[in-house]
Formats: structure tokens, sequence, C-alpha cells
């Protein structure tokens, strides 16, 4: 039996995350945007919470803990870069580190930019990747606690792993996302397509998340400073990457 994953619609446009694992009967919430919504989904499932992993200190990530630890007796994993904004946990963890859910293991990846210590966590033997407010469906966090280089480094990292990894990103800002897309790289056929069908899973009422992060670097106008269409439109010249990625997110906050 492999993991299971719960994709829970929580606030206004938030996911998160129940994972289980059937052999040991532990289960773990990525985040908690909403307790009440985790608890009916546990309640649904029949599943027992038992950790909590944080990615960062946002009120829609870590502002559900407090009620689900008080209701569950689960204990909290969160990074140790916010541990002023995530007190009480029981583990601290660093780029790195591992975690671990029954016979599962995470890997611990340091993304900082949106926040100073934000993480992500990545089983990489099953190619799935937690990565809270980092990288999104055609787009990437605001960068709110660190710096546009930052923030590119972190996306490298993530771009490193398979391109068959399933991206778990913490909102659905897609359909947004696509619109601006398209004034990035209007002539990208790829892009091009995944709007259309973007457009129809939204009409559905259906996630765009998870995403694969393969078709992510052929589309995702942030992962991709490399593109020539992308540098010949913003007259980048030869600037580094870094560089044509921070004019790329300016352009995203004033659009
Ligand atoms: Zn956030």
């Amino acid at each position: 039996m492999s993991l299971q994953i719960k994709q829970i619609p929580c606030l206004s446009d938030n996911y998160g995350y129940l994972v289980h694992d059937p052999v040991s009967g532990k289960t773990i919430s990525i985040d908690t945007p909403d307790a009440t919504a985790i608890l009916s989904t546990l309640d649904e499932e029949g599943w027992a919470l038992t950790q909590i992993w944080n990615t960062h200190h946002h009120y829609d990530h870590a502002g559900g803990n407090a009620e689900l630890v008080q209701k569950t007796s689960c204990s909290i994993c969160a990074p140790v870069g916010e541990r002023q904004m995530i007190p009480g946990a029981d583990r601290y963890v660093a780029g790195g580190d591992v975690v671990t859910l029954g016979q599962y293991t995470a890997r611990v990846l340091d993304t900082p930019g949106h926040t100073r210590g934000h993480i992500c966590y990545v089983f990489d033997e099953q190619n799935i990747a937690f990565v809270g407010d980092t990288m999104f469906s055609l787009g990437c966090g605001r960068v709110f606690e660190g710096t546009p280089e930052q923030m590119w480094a972190s996306l490298s990292k993530l771009m490193a792993l398979p391109d068959e990894t399933l991206i778990h990103c913490a909102h659905e800002y897609t359909k947004d996302n696509a619109r601006f897309a398209l004034t990035i790289e209007p002539e990208n056929p790829d892009l091009q397509a995944r709007v259309a069908q973007i457009s129809a899973l939204r009409e559905k009422g259906q996630p765009t998340v998870p995403m694969r992060l393969g078709l992510e670097k052929k589309t995702n106008p942030f992962l991709r400073p490399d593109s020539a269409a992308i540098r010949a439109r913003l007259k980048a010249g030869t600037a580094s990457d870094a560089a044509v990625f921070a004019r790329v997110r300016q352009l995203k906050d004033e659009f």
C-alpha cells in the first residue's frame, strides 16, 4: 500500500494536505490553514492526526496548529528559522534534515524568499513535494522577507528534482497566474495549451494542483529566465537568470 494524500480546499483559495500511511496508520497535516476543515476530513477518512509539518509561519499555514494539537495531541515539526513565529513545536528542522511518516522519509529543503525560514518537504522515492508558498502552478510566492536572489535559488532547488515530481502547492492561484504568464511568454505553445486546460478545469470547479514539475518548467514564466523569448521581451540581454527572475517577479507584483 502506498501513501494516501487528501487535498483539502481551505479558506478562500488555500489547499491543506493530509498524508496518510496505511501501514503504520500515521497521518501528517502539511500546514494547518483551517483546523475545522482538517478535522472534518480526518473524521471522514477515519484517520488520526500524528504530526503537523509546517512550511512557514504565515497564519494561513500555521494558524490551525494550536487547535489541532489541542484536539488530536499531534506533534509539530516546523522550520528552525521561524522558531519565534511558530513557538511550541516538538521538533525544528532545516535543510538536509529527514522527517519520517511510518516507513516513508521526506527530505527538508531550505527555500527562503517568501519568508526567511520557509522550508519544503520532499518524498524523493515517491516523487512528491510539498512546497508551501514557494512555487505555484504558473507562479511563485511573493518575496516578502527574503531577496529575489534567494527566491531564485530556492526555486532552482525545486527545479533540480525529477520532472515527474508532483508539486503540491498551498494555493489555487493558477487562473490569475495564467493571465500573467501569457503577457510574459505568449508565443509559448506549451503555455497556450496549458492555459486552455486550466480554464476547462476551473470551469468545472476542479483543482489545477498538484502539478508535474516537468510541465511547470516548460510553462511557468518564473522558472524560465533562460527563455530567449522572455529575455527578448524584457530586453534582458545577458543579465543573470536571477536578475531576469527578479524582473518577472516585479512585473507580477505590479500586474
Ligand atoms: Zn505564505
